[in-house]
């Protein structure tokens, strides 16, 4: 599936950063955010406690790693020093398919909205016991541990708020990645933020004082899940392209600004690529997926982004590739959830989340309730690994069987018509880059 190959970025250089201006004062520039918090920051935050789980960024500088140079035209300038230069993606990898002749533009919107969906469903189940360890979801909510929302429904945190910002972004440009747009959405969104990242919060603080949105997150080298976790309107969009390689491309793009250490872009890419496989396999009916080729396919995706491992949190500290973590994924799903996460670990970080998160889809594909419970029972980050699971499962069988399936929960989505929508505007963009 995969050879040796690098795709060029495009759309950066001298002449679009010589256009780049500071951003303070964002509030008049016209820039809206359409998905303010509903539920301000008085909002209890249901026992969370970032320090206990989370643990502190890692702050070292980058690492060091190979720049590599792509050759200049007219539209492309050099990037000189650019950190961007250090993430390369394949050109050749291929979808595992070439079904895009039996394309169901009405399937293919509907998981663009049972994606977004499922993925707030998530979030609104894993934040009631955001940041919980296991015993106390249990304490709380017996054995079965959290498996329903409150009748008043529940409400988004950060994940889903941030998943619509760049769904947004994406819109307002016509399908392209502007940092201008991408960072003025960003920072008008944090005063709204609900459970915002460490990292994320830093970063935004850190673009409003007008730093150059390509720089901000390599430096801060966050390990966290801020940018793997709003990343599924990369993978739906670009779900009908030709080849994955403009998806891979727009992860990294999406991840800069706040997460530019590899393995906060890893996360982001492997996350982005999953929903994209996923989205794809269904829209071209193809019916069935194999476990171990998505896993394959998310590896091949990342396999060269890291050029280092990642400390793992758990004593004694071992060095991982997320790759490394991944492949893992497919030997754990005969195994108890609870087993699984006790090892694994399932806080803020790209090492713990997004395999955990891949976990719980993996082990029920069939059954999106089965994957937000067990995703929202992880412990810790639950509210995030409940929503990337959601984006995982709900691209794959789609808003009808979401609807269809939970009709009980379907009415405690919130602002679910506006999520949708947006969702909508995600698929028009996908199916006008096929032609559709
Ligand atoms: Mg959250």
């Amino acid at each position: 599936m995969l050879r040796s190959g690098f795709l060029t970025l495009t759309g950066f250089g001298r002449g679009m950063r010589g256009e780049e201006r500071p951003i303070r004062g964002l509030a008049a520039s016209g820039a809206t955010n359409l998905f303010p918090n509903p539920y301000p920051l008085e909002t209890p935050k249901h026992g969370t406690d970032h320090d206990a789980w989370a643990g502190p960024d890692r702050s070292d500088p980058p690492r060091p790693v190979e720049l590599r140079r792509y050759l200049p035209t007219d539209e492309q300038p050099v990037m000189e020093d650019s950190p961007m230069d250090r993430y390369v993606v394949s050109t050749t990898l291929a979808w595992p398919d070439d079904l895009v002749d039996r394309l169901d533009a009405g399937v293919y919107r509907d998981r663009c909205i049972g994606s977004l969906l499922a993925g707030a469903l998530g979030d609104e189940l894993g934040s009631l016991v955001e940041g919980w360890p296991r015993e106390r979801i249990l304490d709380r909510y017996g054995p079965a541990g959290v498996n329903d929302l409150p009748a008043e429904g529940a409400h988004w945190t950060d994940d889903t708020q941030l998943t619509a910002v760049v769904g947004q972004s994406l819109v307002a440009t016509g399908g392209q990645f502007d940092p201008r747009d991408f960072t003025r959405r960003l920072v008008d969104w944090l005063p709204t933020g609900r459970g915002v990242g460490r990292a994320t919060r830093k970063a935004i603080h850190l673009l409003a004082e007008g730093r150059r949105w390509d720089e901000v997150g390599p430096e801060l080298d966050s390990s966290g899940n801020g940018a793997a976790m709003r990343t599924a309107p990369v993978g739906l969009i670009h779900a009908l392209d030709p080849t994955p390689g403009e998806l891979l491309v727009d992860a990294v793009r999406f991840a800069l600004p706040t997460h530019g250490g590899e393995i906060g872009v890893a996360g982001t890419v492997a996350m982005a690529a999953g929903v994209g496989y996923l989205a794809r396999r269904a829209a071209v009916g193809a019916g069935t997926f194999d476990a171990l080729e998505f896993i394959d396919f998310l590896v091949a995706s990342i396999a060269q982004i890291e050029t280092s491992p990642t400390p793992t949190r758990r004593p004694p500290e071992t060095l991982v590739y997320l790759r490394d973590r991944l492949r893992e994924v497919p030997g754990w799903l005969d195994r108890d959830p609870a087993d699984v996460f006790e090892e694994s670990w399932t806080g803020a970080f790209v090492l713990e989340s997004v395999p955990a998160a891949i976990y719980a889809f993996l082990r029920s594909p069939g059954d999106l309730r089965s994957v937000l419970v067990t995703g929202a029972n992880a412990s810790h980050d639950t509210d995030t690994i409940a929503s990337m699971a959601g984006n995982l499962v709900g691209a794959w069988l789609g808003a009808g069987a979401l609807q269809a399936g939970l009709p009980e929960w379907w009415d405690r989505i919130a602002r679910r018509n506006e999520l949708a929508n947006l969702a909508e505007g995600l698929a028009t963009l996908g199916c006008a880059r096929v032609g559709r």
